[in-house]
């Protein structure tokens, strides 16, 4: 009895110390990080992402590193879908990584689910690139960033503008 009980005890310590990824995501760099940590700091990024969203469909992103001047830390656009077989909605656009999580197939081969540029003006910003979401003053923690940069990408987006004095919402 005692035996089967620390059996199982055991068994639930080892579920729990098992990182199970509930999503993959399929990363591809270009352009120069500001450091050696950068890439792995957007990688873990990703990786909290991928213990969260449940899809059978692995979420591809390009990450450019691109110097974006003074005030801009990063900017994303998620590649959309409509129409698609099985979409929930008709004429209503969806981010890829969405599209394809709901169909469970990769409806866009050869291309980026999201676009991701991060500045490397290193003049401008001072990235924070460790793991452990501690940057100093004035340093721009790139972990925080890259979540919220993706964040944009799985679909967490507006598109509203105004153009003079017109105001829209969509395309
Ligand atoms: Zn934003």
């Amino acid at each position: 009895m005692l035996r089967s009980f620390l059996r199982a005890i055991a068994l639930i310590v080892i579920l729990h110390g098992t990182t199970t990824k509930a999503t993959t995501f399929d990363i591809t760099f270009i352009g120069t990080p500001p450091d050696a940590q950068a890439n792995a700091a957007v990688e873990h990024a990703a990786d909290i992402w991928a213990g969260i969203l449940v899809s059978d469909v692995p979420i591809k992103v390009r990450v450019a590193w691109f110097p974006l001047g003074a005030g801009t830390l990063g900017i994303t656009f998620p590649n959309g879908r409509k129409d698609f077989i099985s979409a929930p909605v008709a004429a209503t656009w969806y981010a890829t990584a969405l599209a394809n999580s709901i169909t469970g197939s990769e409806l866009n081969p050869g291309e980026n689910d999201i676009d991701v540029f991060l500045n490397n003006d290193e003049i401008n910003i001072d990235w924070y690139t460790g793991l452990d979401g501690n940057p100093g003053g004035g340093q721009h923690d790139l972990v925080s960033v890259a979540l919220h940069e993706l964040g944009h990408g799985l679909g967490f987006v507006g598109l509203a503008k105004k153009i003079g004095t017109e105001g829209s919402l969509g395309l």
